[in-house]
């Protein structure tokens, strides 16, 4: 590549901007070219320090698992009349990494590029004493001042450039990615804060978890088992309270007490079976969450009568999360917990081809509102050449077997992720209801209101 540049007056081309920023950035990162203006105050900074200077920087970030790994700025500064070309590499904390010279039009000069000269920048800032000679740290090779004095200024600016646009401004907004292992499944939360909120929101999902829980036998649920009846913190009461509302709202196919179905179908511990018609009918018995009486914070469940928060758990997790998000100031965010999203502002998710694994069957666009999934692939198992599916339908005690897949938006997490079960249970979609489901023969039905916001992959 580099053979086909010519330039005029003997000058020469030492490397092309690609080698050059696999100099920077030799291990592979993610670079991303982009035009990023200097905000008035950065300008100021520059001309005052650098002399004249653009307002606006082509720059190169490199990225590894999502995270800056470093800059580049390519610059071109005037030698003696010609102009010659450098790259500046600068680390996260912006100090200097590597500077090279990709282009040298002068005729004199060239020594310029030798490393005993280049070396004395690194892990240079924008705080250091880059002049060349006469008090300054920088010393120049003999008889390539000029040049020396331009690979200095370009320096000089990138990393100034790097620490005010870059680092302080450009880096501190990033949005932070962080995933947990949270209520048997990974919570991924990206938000456009720091560290902390979304610590504080990892902290608000195990609250939810310790409460109710139905594997962790210290968790207030457990309690309440054995027992039988309690008074409820908020967070194990908001879940029977949603429950109650959303098993009315869906006629009992959402409903918690189908816990010792789930438990007989062995899809509690994993141990799967087919039961026999009359323990089916015993298990029934104990279904229904009407069953459940709430008196202010006193909740009681009567003999036999368990509830399975598998349906709403991790939507009320998510909600919990975005509560503690915006206590901390988060305003944008996408919380992931793999079957239930909320986006915080707005997101474009992906929603899977119950089919085949890893396959997206469309991108569907969020905007402050949650998606949940429910889908007969998550856990089954197979006897006698049938499929049984985890989602059982409370009414007959057995697995719900008219779709694949089905999904739901709603304004909360416990609202979509109780309403894509029930929606899974019946098979249709309810009346103004913003569901969209796959059925065993492939075909995919998108309620009205979710059409503009659903795009199917390939279309
Ligand atoms: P989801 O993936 O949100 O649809 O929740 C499915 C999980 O909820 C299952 O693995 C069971 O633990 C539990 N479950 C199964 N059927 C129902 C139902 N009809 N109503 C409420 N919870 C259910
Ligand atoms: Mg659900």
């Amino acid at each position: 590549m580099a053979l086909a540049v010519v330039l005029a007056l003997g000058g020469e081309t030492y490397l092309s901007k690609s080698e050059a920023l696999k100099l920077v950035f030799p291990n592979g990162e993610e670079v991303e070219e982009r035009w990023v203006d200097a905000d008035p105050d950065v300008h100021r900074a520059l001309e005052e320090r650098c002399g004249v200077s653009p307002s606006r920087f082509l720059v190169y970030l490199g990225r590894r698992d999502g995270k800056i790994a470093g800059y580049a700025m390519i610059l071109r500064e005037i030698t003696k009349t010609l102009p010659a070309t450098f790259i500046v590499g600068v680390d996260p904390a912006g100090a200097v990494t590597e500077v090279a010279v990709l282009s040298h039009e002068e005729h004199i000069g060239g020594e310029c590029r030798k490393e005993r000269f280049l070396r004395q920048f690194d892990g240079a800032t924008a705080a250091s004493n880059l002049k060349v000679g006469g008090g300054g740290g920088v010393l120049p090779m003999s008889g390539a001042t000029m040049s020396c004095n331009a690979v200095a200024r370009a320096v000089r600016r990138t990393a100034l450039f790097v620490k005010l646009q870059l680092v302080d401004k450009l880096q501190a907004r990033e949005p932070v990615r962080r995933k947990k292992l949270l209520m048997g499944s990974f919570l991924e939360i990206t938000a456009d804060g720091d560290a902390a909120a979304v610590e504080k929101a990892f902290d608000a999902v195990k609250r939810v978890e310790k409460a109710i829980s139905n594997y962790d036998e210290a968790s207030e649920l457990s309690r309440l088992h054995r027992e039988r009846a309690i008074e409820a913190g908020s967070d194990l009461l908001a879940f029977v309270n949603d429950s109650l509302r959303y098993a009315k709202e869906t006629g009992g196919a959402f409903d918690p007490t189908v816990a010792p179905l789930v438990r007989l179908w062995g899809f509690k511990e994993g141990r799967h079976r087919v039961p026999v018609d009359a323990e089916i009918e015993v298990a029934l018995k104990a279904v229904g969450m009407s069953k459940v009486k709430v008196d202010g914070r006193r909740v009681a469940l009567p003999e036999g009568v368990e509830l399975d928060p598998g349906a709403i758990g991790k939507g009320q997790g998510v909600d919990a999360a975005a509560v503690a998000l915006r206590e901390a100031g988060v305003t944008r965010a996408l919380i992931d917990f793999g079957s239930t999203q909320l986006a915080m502002g707005r997101w474009a998710v992906e929603i899977r081809d119950p089919f085949v694994e890893g396959k997206s069957l469309g991108t569907l666009t969020l905007e402050n509102e949650t998606l949940s999934t429910s889908g007969g692939y998550e856990k089954f198992f197979e006897k006698d050449g049938k499929t049984y599916g985890h989602i059982l339908d409370p009414r007959t005690g057995r697995p719900a077997e008219r779709v694949a897949a089905t999904s739901v938006v709603a304004p909360t997490g416990a609202e979509s992720d109780a309403l894509s079960t029930a929606v899974y249970v019946d098979g249709k979609i309810p009346a103004g209801r913003a569901a969209l489901l796959v059925r065993p023969d492939r075909t995919v039905e998108v309620a009205e209101s979710l059409r503009a916001k659903f795009r199917r992959s390939g279309e």
